[in-house]
C-alpha cells in the first residue's frame, strides 16, 4: 500500500503528468452542479460538491453506443478504445456501484468486452465525502463516506491538502510512478482523515434494511401498494438513468446511409414498453408491476443473483425524481 499527500494547489502538476500519456477526468462545474468531465489545462476543479449529477457508470456503460456496423462486406464490431483514463473525485458510493456493475458485465459466463476494456484502462481515485447530502443513505447499504470498494486510490481532503492511499496494485503503481509529487502524510493528517470519516457518517440518513428482502418478497405483484406508489410515478426514467447501479439495456438496429448500425441503449424498467415482446404481448401490463420490478430487482433479485443489494444509497433518485418519490419511503411503505 502506498500513501502520500499533495497540496490541492499542486493537483495541476499531477493532472499535467497524467495527461502526457492519458486522459484525466475530474469534477468540473458545468453550470448545474459538478460533472465528471475531462480536465483541460484551463479547467478549474470543483471540490465542494456532494456528488456528480450523473453517475460515473456512463464512463463504462454509456447511455447509448454503437457496438457493431453491418455493410455489404459483412458485420464488424466497433473496436474498443485504448489508453489510460484517470477518474478523480468519484464518491465512494459510486465506486462501490462499479463493483456491482462488474458482477453483471464481467461475469464468469458472459463478459462484455466494451465494459471490461473501459474498466481495465481506467484508474478510479475516489474522494471521501465530507458533507453528505440530506438524501444520502450509504451507511445503510454497505457503504461509508470513506468506503474503499471499487476504487484504486482513496483521497481524503485535509485542509489545503489531499491525503491519498492506494487500494489496488494499479493504484500503488500509479502512486509510485508519480511519487515525486507526493509527500509522506503526517500523523496529524492521518488522524484527521479518520475523524472526518466518522463525522461525515453521523450526517448520513439511516434506512431500515434488516429483513427487507423477506418483507419485499412477501408483497405480491397484485398487492395494491405497488399501484399506489406507481400512481405517483411519471415513468420518466430519470431514476434509472441516474442510478449508478441500474444496468438494463436494449439492442436495436438502425440504418444510416448504406450502413446498418447495432446500438446498445440503456433502458428503464418504469417505461411501459420495458418488457414488451416482439409479438406485442407485455407481461407487465400495469405500472404497479413495473414499479415492483424496480424495487425487487435492486433489493431482492440482485441479492439472489449477485449477493448484494444493488443500491448504494447515493440518493440521486430521491433528489431528482420530478414526482418527489423517495426510494427510502417506498421500501418502508412496502415493508409495512
Ligand atoms: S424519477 Fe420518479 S417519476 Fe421518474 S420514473 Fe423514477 S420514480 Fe417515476
Ligand atoms: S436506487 Fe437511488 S439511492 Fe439507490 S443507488 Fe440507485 S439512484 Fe442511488
Amino acid at each position: 500500500m502506498a500513501q502520500g499527500s499533495i497540496k490541492k494547489a499542486d493537483l495541476g502538476k499531477l493532472i499535467e503528468a497524467v495527461r502526457r500519456d492519458g486522459r484525466f477526468f475530474g469534477p468540473i462545474d458545468q453550470g448545474d452542479g459538478a460533472c465528471l468531465a475531462e480536465v483541460t489545462p484551463d479547467a478549474v476543479l470543483k471540490l465542494d460538491y456532494a456528488n456528480f449529477t450523473l453517475p460515473p457508470k456512463r464512463m463504462f456503460f454509456p447511455r447509448s453506443e454503437v457496438i457493431a456496423t453491418h455493410e455489404a462486406s459483412g458485420m464488424a464490431a466497433v473496436p474498443v478504445q485504448e489508453g489510460q483514463v484517470v477518474l478523480f473525485g468519484v464518491r465512494p458510493c459510486d465506486a462501490l456501484a462499479l463493483t456491482y456493475l462488474d458482477k453483471v458485465f464481467v461475469d464468469k459466463q458472459f463478459t462484455d468486452p466494451y465494459y471490461r476494456s473501459r474498466r481495465e484502462r481506467t484508474l478510479v481515485i475516489s474522494l471521501a465525502c465530507r458533507e453528505p447530502a440530506a438524501t444520502c443513505f450509504c451507511t445503510s447499504v454497505h457503504g461509508a463516506p470513506d468506503g474503499r470498494a471499487g476504487a484504486d486510490i482513496l483521497a481524503v481532503e485535509v485542509g489545503e491538502a489531499l491525503v491519498l492511499e492506494s487500494l489496488t496494485k494499479a493504484g500503488e503503481a500509479f502512486m509510485t510512478h508519480h511519487a515525486k509529487l507526493f509527500a509522506s502524510p503526517t500523523p496529524a493528517q492521518r488522524t484527521a482523515c479518520d475523524a472526518q470519516a466518522s463525522e461525515a457518517a453521523k450526517k448520513v440518513s439511516a434506512v431500515p434494511i434488516d429483513g427487507l428482502k423477506a418483507k419485499l418478497s412477501g408483497c405480491a405483484e397484485n398487492a395494491g401498494v405497488w399501484d399506489d406508489i406507481a400512481e405517483r410515478c411519471l415513468a420518466c426514467g430519470v431514476c434509472t438513468y441516474l442510478c449508478p447501479t441500474c444496468h438494463c439495456f436494449g439492442l436495436y438496429d438502425e440504418q444510416v446511409g448504406q450502413t446498418m448500425r447495432r446500438v446498445r441503449a440503456q433502458d428503464a424498467c418504469t417505461f411501459p414498453t420495458f418488457t414488451q415482446e416482439a409479438s406485442g404481448h407485455n407481461p407487465r401490463t400495469r405500472h404497479g408491476m413495473r414499479m415492483r420490478q424496480r424495487v425487487m430487482h435492486k433489493f431482492c433479485y440482485a441479492t439472489e443473483n449477485f449477493g448484494d443489494i444493488f443500491c448504494v444509497g447515493c440518493g440521486r433518485c430521491v433528489a431528482s425524481c420530478p414526482a418527489h418519490l423517495d426510494i427510502r419511503e417506498t421500501i418502508t411503505e412496502v415493508s409495512q
